[in-house]
């Protein structure tokens, strides 16, 4: 099978037209006509997962987050985004990248966080007018409900348990329970809002402001469990699609913890 075609079966789960104006998913570098030896899925793409990707016999990586964003006006090996390109293309590797796109689909980045939480009744805190993705549902994070309802302590234990989480950053305990639960997976914080006005309980997010968890106490309980941590199930979603749509393909999810931030 053709890198290209699985590249394909990625953009046919999440179309490139739902990524952000900003943003960069898709095809990152390489020849997509070869055949396709195994791929790597990841969050990020650094020198480690390349080295991986090498070691694996995999011509392909898959991840979450760009690995060109800015645009690179020279290529001499001077930062690791410049030194991943020159060790992929020398090793005929090619990279692609599902960021905004598959936090904007359904079944995507925020679907597999409510999965892991077991959350029901999923619905997204924030839908998309219908036209951007070609008549396909798709918005901005998730809104479901805990099966039972939990007080905010074990509510909190459970989110870490679940995302391996050493550290979770919250406000004060919310002093009801909480069932319903609205999460926005990464850099989510503007969500937070429209988690309160859909009457969450609870708001789980990967990072936020310092300023932004004045004001809500008692109102919603806020729940930060790390950028990367909270995304990194988004690899389970590729390994879904590609087993799926391209059988026989091999997948391997990457051993490299890519996560830059260490908690002392
Ligand atoms: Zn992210």
């Amino acid at each position: 099978m053709k890198i290209r075609q699985v590249l394909e079966a990625l953009e046919q789960f999440a179309p490139l037209p739902l990524q952000e104006s900003w943003d960069n998913a898709g095809l990152q570098l390489g020849l997509t006509e070869a055949d396709v030896s195994g791929a790597l899925l990841c969050l990020d793409v650094n020198e480690q997962i390349v080295d991986e990707a090498i070691r694996k016999g995999c011509n392909l990586i898959v991840s979450h987050h760009p690995l060109l964003f800015r645009g690179l006006k020279q290529i001499s090996g001077a930062d690791y985004v410049q030194r991943c390109v020159i060790k992929a293309l020398k090793n005929d590797i090619v990279i692609i990248s599902m960021h905004t796109n598959m936090d904007n689909a359904k079944n995507g980045v925020n679907w597999k966080i409510a999965e892991r939480l077991g959350l029901q009744e999923l619905s997204f805190l924030a839908p998309s007018p219908l036209e951007r993705a070609g008549g396909e549902a798709s918005g901005s994070g998730v809104i479901g409900s805990l099966p039972e309802p939990m007080a905010a302590d074990d509510f909190i234990l459970m989110v870490k348990r679940q995302f391996g989480v050493e550290c979770a950053l919250c406000n004060e305990l919310l002093r009801r329970p909480i069932q319903k639960v609205a999460l926005c997976g990464g850099a989510g914080d503007f969500m937070l809002d429209d988690a309160l006005c859909q009457g969450a309980d609870a708001f789980i997010t990967g990072e936020m402001h310092y300023h932004q968890y004045f004001g809500y106490e008692q109102r919603i309980q806020i729940c930060v469990i790390g950028h990367y941590q909270s995304e990194q199930f988004t690899t389970e979603i590729f390994r879904d699609i590609i087993n799926k749509e391209c059988p026989g393909v091999r997948t391997e999810i990457a051993e490299t913890n890519t996560n830059p931030i260490l908690y002392i």
